[in-house]
C-alpha cells in the first residue's frame, strides 16, 4: 500500500491524520513485511522523537481497524503485517524470521473438504526454516 492509500483508509474510517500516524505509515512504507509493535516503536522514535509506545499501539490498532494492515499471533507475539493478500506466514525456527509463502486462495476456498462452509479470511502460521536457513542447512549437510 502506498502512503497516500494508508492516509485514505484512515480518512475513510474517520481517523484524524496526526504526525505520529504519519510517522508510523512512513515506517511501514520503508519497511514493508512483518513487525511487532516494539519494532515499530524503536524505529519511529528515531524520527518522531516524542512518540510513546502507547501511541504506537494506538496507531497500529487504528490502521488495523481501517483495514490497512493485518495482524496475527505467532511465537507468543502479536505481529503486524502489510501484506493483505491471502498467504501463509512461515516462522523460521532457527532465526525467528517470518517469510511470506504465497498460496492459492482458490484451492482453499473451493476445497471439497469445506462442504457448505464458507471461508472469508484465513491466517496460516507455518513453522520450519526460512529460505536462508534452509540453504545453509543443506550446505552443511553436504
Ligand atoms: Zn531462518
Ligand atoms: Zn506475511
Amino acid at each position: 500500500m502506498k502512503k497516500e492509500e494508508y492516509i485514505q483508509s484512515l480518512k475513510k474510517s474517520k481517523y484524524k491524520i496526526t504526525p505520529q500516524r504519519i510517522g508510523v505509515i512512513d515506517y511501514l512504507n520503508r519497511q514493508p513485511g512483518h513487525f511487532t509493535a516494539e519494532d515499530v516503536y524503536r524505529n519511529v522514535k528515531k524520527v518522531e522523537t516524542t512518540i510513546t509506545q502507547a501511541t504506537v499501539y494506538n496507531v497500529l490498532r487504528v490502521l488495523k481497524n481501517s483495514g490497512a494492515i493485518t495482524s496475527f499471533e505467532a511465537d507468543g507475539q502479536t505481529w503486524f503485517e502489510t501484506n493483505l493478500e491471502f498467504h501463509g506466514n512461515l516462522v523460521c525456527r532457527k532465526c525467528g524470521k517470518i517469510e511470506d509463502v504465497q498460496l492459492d486462495p482458490q484451492s482453499i476456498k473451493t476445497s471439497e473438504l469445506l462442504g457448505d462452509r464458507k471461508i472469508e479470511s484465513a491466517t496460516l502460521i507455518m513453522s520450519g526454516l526460512c529460505s536462508e536457513c534452509a540453504r545453509k542447512e543443506s550446505l552443511g549437510n553436504q
